[in-house]
């Protein structure tokens, strides 16, 4: 039960309000580090464009406006009186820190408190992620400007990935080239792999450190990765978020001579862009990006809507393939965020083509209701053990706030 606007704050209550800045979004939580209650939870949707809308829910009660919201700048105004407003006082819940989700932090490993230096590089690394660190910087230069009195971290998605072996971070590209331009694979999604597969570890209660994993976070983007005693040894996404598994609107892997053929073909730039990364995968295959929908669509016998599951299904049974060789074997697998944790017919589509590997469903287990807190849905003397482990990006970030600021 998350806390009643207005109640007393618990003593030594330690709360963190977690930020999340998209290029025309802005999502919030405020999380008790300590109970991992979420407090308060909410959005400011379309900033700068025409039917802007705020949410924030408090306890039971959810309040909304409709009002113009034109900025980052805005639409923390907004926040901030919602939680005058609304509560809970974010000083009488503790509050700590603020933590950034930033999903392009280039060499980062680790979360590092906002300086001035720090800002300009997340800004430099726009050129890698021009809509979501330009996004990031907007939204963290505006909460400075609102709450300067508590310090702000920034935990980068692709902190988790920065120890990539060289052989997994390197593309076979001229080497002068790529170090000019810094073309190399960092990896995103990391606070949800990195999470993701501790807390598996805990469910199945074996050592991490001892654990080798593959982590299929399955959103409307989506990656895996090859966890190897709590270090990654390889994973789907790139340069970019683009690379790797087919996403809901993006790509994923593609023969780069396809762009190269577009732009032959008069296709420009931007173009390119948005083909890529806003208008393929399942959404470009079969007209939806919506999962469910997608499901609904094979299930009326909608052959696009087949195609695009079959090719969603060869693609990740082709990474957990190579990760469980590169692995030299693995412990467990994985699946999380919104397909993953909630789509038991994916999930069998997938571990039935790996059954030959040793990948062997519990089928009662995996269409057992939803998953809360984790569940193992493999069968008991199944070689690999298959998991189904809530992501949960909101409080990793809460927590790494609160460890690097104490
Ligand atoms: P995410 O980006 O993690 O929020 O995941 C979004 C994707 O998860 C969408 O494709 C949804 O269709 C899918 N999804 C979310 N909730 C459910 C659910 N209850 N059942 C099936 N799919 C879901």
């Amino acid at each position: 039960m998350a806390t009643e606007p207005g109640s007393a704050p618990a003593q030594d209550q330690r709360s963190v309000l977690v930020l999340n800045s998209g290029s025309s979004s802005l999502k919030y939580q405020l999380v008790d580090v300590d109970s991992e209650q979420v407090l308060a939870r909410g959005s400011v949707e379309r900033i700068g464009e025409s039917g802007s809308a705020a949410s924030h829910t408090a306890g039971e009660q959810t309040t909304r406006s409709d009002d113009r919201v034109s900025s980052h700048g805005d639409a923390l105004a907004i926040l901030m009186e919602a939680f005058d407003r609304h509560g809970p006082d974010l000083d009488e819940t503790g509050l700590v820190a603020i933590g950034h989700r930033v999903v392009h932090g280039g060499g980062h490993s680790e979360p590092q408190v906002v300086t001035e230096d720090v800002l300009e590089e997340i800004e430099a690394l726009q050129v890698l992620a021009p809509l979501h660190n330009r996004a990031a910087a907007m939204g963290i230069r505006a909460a400075q400007a609102i709450r300067p009195d508590v310090p702000h971290v920034a935990v980068f998605d692709t902190a988790f990935f920065a120890g990539l072996p060289a052989e997994a971070a390197t593309y076979a590209l001229d080497r002068e080239v790529a170090a000019r331009h810094r073309l190399r694979r960092y990896g995103f999604h990391g606070t949800s792999h990195a999470w993701v597969s501790r807390q598996a570890a805990e469910l199945v209660e074996r050592p991490y450190e001892q654990l080798k994993q593959v982590v299929l976070h399955l959103g409307n983007g989506a990656s895996a990765s090859a966890v190897d005693g709590g270090r990654p040894v390889d994973t789907s996404m790139g340069l970019t978020p683009l690379e790797g598994l087919v996403m809901g609107t993006r790509s994923g892997d593609l023969d780069p001579a396809v762009v190269l053929t577009l732009a032959r073909a008069g296709a420009s730039t931007d173009e390119i862009d948005r083909l890529l990364n806003q208008r393929s995968g399942l959404l470009g295959l079969s007209g939806v990006n919506d999962f469910r929908e997608l499901q609904q669509r094979v299930d009326a016998g909608d052959a696009d809507a087949r195609l695009a599951l079959d090719v969603y299904v060869h693609r990740l049974v082709k990474y957990v393939g190579a990760y469980h060789a590169l692995l030299g074997g693995t412990d467990l697998l994985v699946f999380t965020a919104g397909v993953g944790e909630n789509n038991p017919a994916l999930r069998a589509a997938v571990a039935k083509r790996l059954e030959p590997l040793g990948f062997v469903l519990d089928e009662s287990a995996n269409t057992a209701g939803r998953v809360v807190g984790g569940r193992v849905v493999s069968t008991p003397d199944s070689p690999v053990t298959i998991a189904v482990v809530p992501t949960n990006e909101e409080l990793a970030i809460a927590r790494q706030a609160v460890d690097l600021v104490g």
